[in-house]
């Protein structure tokens, strides 16, 4: 057998110029990310003369439906018809697409998510990517594709969102090199932001109201605990989209540090959001309940009462936090120095 030691990159990039058909998808519930990966892509195949079909299980969120090219995204829980490859972007295992049939076609996986599964014929993971569409940056360079106005608003979008507008320690020198040559390909910032944050509707304001004001502090007060179900969204005329982002509002407050917020599914079923500051490892704890995501942004599902998942979190965060702490002492302790 032949051993392949080209970089991914490249073998990505031989593998689209060797095929016609794609297909490309990304997680269920999509994101500035998922999203942004997904379109500039979609452009950058266009551009070579390829055949190519965006599918995803859900529709993106609202004010996404603004950018180039979001409402042709396929909505489907399968993929019919016909490719030579599926190219899965911000996708640590197959199944967070929710898109069923991809496993038919040559897969190529790029993802920035750490304990990516490497489910596909070609891997690429890059875990210090800011976002996903650092990577899809770089694939589009190598592929020889110029940057059209579309491919960097995808990719400035992308980014926008996956840092928390520039707020998450995952940020580094390349993501201002990608955000400046997005911005001379003729992204409009303002727009794009405007798009993203100042184009919702008054039932998420709402919303917003009622969430925040029941939110709860754990005895530190450095963490925040908030919680939504179907009735409160109603009540405030908002849906559970409309909760998208709300998440980063605690952290806001100096002595907020992380933020957990459960979202009832059904029952006993919950979606656990969480967001930290700084070195808070929270990725780490909704892996234990096996979920995934960052270091400051991660989610996970569970089931249970309320009450006592309540608490176990906030065990499991204060015990981040604590690490943290530990490891900010070791720190001073290395360097010798005092504070200022
Ligand atoms: P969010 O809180 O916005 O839903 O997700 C934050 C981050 O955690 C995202 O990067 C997302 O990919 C990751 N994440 C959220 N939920 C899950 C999950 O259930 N499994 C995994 N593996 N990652 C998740
Ligand atoms: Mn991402």
């Amino acid at each position: 057998m032949m051993t392949n030691n080209t970089e991914p990159i490249q073998q990505i990039v031989e593998a689209i110029r060797a095929r016609q058909r794609f297909v490309l998808s990304s997680h269920s519930r999509p994101d500035g990310d998922s999203i942004g990966s997904q379109l500039a892509m979609a452009y950058a195949l266009h551009a070579l003369g390829k055949d190519v079909v965006a599918v995803n299980a859900d529709p993106a969120p609202g004010p996404l439906m603004q950018f180039p090219g979001v409402p042709d995204i396929r909505i489907a829980p399968r993929v019919d018809g016909d490719f030579d490859a599926a190219i899965i972007m911000e996708c640590g295992d197959l199944g967070r697409t929710g898109v069923e049939g991809l496993d038919r076609f040559f897969v190529i996986n790029i993802d920035h998510h750490p304990g990516n599964a490497n489910y596909g014929q070609i891997n690429w993971f890059d875990a210090s990517a800011a976002a996903c569409a650092e990577m899809v940056f770089e694939l589009v360079r190598a592929l020889g594709v110029p940057l059209t106005t579309d491919i960097a608003t995808h990719i400035y979008l992308a980014i926008l969102t996956d840092t928390g507008s520039f707020h998450y320690s995952s940020i580094s020198p390349r993501t201002f090199d990608i955000c400046r040559e997005c911005l001379e390909a003729g992204v409009d910032p303002v727009l794009v932001a405007r798009n993203v944050y100042d184009s919702n509707n008054m039932g998420r304001l709402k919303l917003f109201g009622a969430v925040l004001s029941a939110m709860q502090l754990d005895p530190t007060g450095r963490i925040a605990i908030v919680y939504v179900d179907h009735e409160m969204a109603r009540e405030a005329g908002g849906t559970y989209e409309d909760t998208e982002g709300l998440i980063n509002l605690p952290l806001t407050v100096k002595e907020i540090e992380a933020v957990v917020f459960f979202k009832q599914i059904e029952g006993d079923e919950y979606r656990v959001s969480m967001r930290s500051k700084g070195d808070i490892d929270i990725g780490a704890v909704a892996k234990e309940f096996g979920g995934g995501g960052h270091k400051n942004a991660a989610g996970c599902t569970v089931r249970g009462g309320i009450d006592a998942l309540q608490k176990l979190f906030i065990e499991k965060i204060d015990r981040a936090i604590a690490l943290q702490d530990g490891r900010v002492a070791e720190l001073q302790e290395g360097t010798g120095r005092g504070t200022l």
